[in-house]
């Protein structure tokens, strides 16, 4: 495909997905505006993060920090983009997320709290962060269990360059729809409790390509789009 055409192809995905966001909402009962959305764009290169900004998307979410770091800086002409960092975190990388995310939805350990709320002093920057919940309980994701995220939230309160804006969850594929349900429902539950607790959490970062419906019947207000944006991914 030619690059306008490419360009064209995620103009159209794009607004697919803000038409399927606004049938789920009503669906939901739900204002499609309390829904929105991340384009996730890792693996893609620069020019389909470009075209997606030119369509009127300014929030972008990388899982890899290196090639945060290198989008961050070869589009740092765009205005108002918005990077979400998703993907797991080593230590040793918190400076350059501090230095390059205005997000960070994927926290989970307070030790990687701590190192981001040093840096974002250092740069004198206000971070928002998402608390990363296992919802599944499958031992090889990230994220912490649902019972630990009100003592998390109590701890992340002491940094003070840190904002905390609510949950992020990953779950299984499901198979089941009662079980995806229930879990979600979980997820939300825990999540207005949080939201009760400090004014300062709006978030709950929940739903991809393949469960975005779902996520939205049961209270999203994030929702992350990868294939569904930007097409397959090859590596
Ligand atoms: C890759 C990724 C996505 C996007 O997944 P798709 O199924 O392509 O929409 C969303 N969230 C996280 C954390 C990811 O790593």
């Amino acid at each position: 495909m030619s690059e306008n055409n490419v360009n064209i192809t995620i103009a159209n995905r794009l607004a697919t997905a803000h038409d399927k966001i606004s049938d789920a909402s009503k669906k939901a009962g739900r204002l499609p505006e309390h829904v929105s959305l991340i384009a996730v764009s890792k693996t893609k290169p620069p020019s389909d993060i470009e075209a997606a900004f030119r369509a009127g998307q300014l929030e972008f979410g990388e899982n890899y920090v290196q090639e945060l770091a290198d989008k961050a800086q070869q589009l740092s002409k765009l205005e108002n983009l918005c990077w979400h960092f998703i993907g797991p975190i080593q230590s040793n990388k918190t400076a350059l997320i501090a230095e390059h995310a205005n997000w960070v939805d994927s926290l989970d350990r307070i030790k990687i709290a701590r190192r981001l709320n040093k840096h974002c002093e250092e740069l004198n920057k206000q971070m928002n962060v998402l608390i990363q919940v296992n919802i599944s309980d499958s031992n090889t994701k990230s994220g912490i269990a649902l019972l630990d995220v009100a003592n998390f939230a109590e701890e992340i309160q002491e940094f003070k360059y840190l904002t905390l804006r609510g949950l992020m969850a990953i779950p299984d594929e499901y198979l089941d729809k009662n079980k995806q349900k229930a879990e979600f429902e979980q997820l939300n539950t825990c999540f207005l409790a949080l939201k009760h607790q400090y004014q300062t959490v709006d978030t709950l970062s929940l739903g991809m390509t393949n469960d975005m419906e779902a996520a939205i019947l049961s209270g999203s207000t994030m929702i992350r789009l990868g294939t569904a944006i930007f097409g397959p991914r090859t590596n």
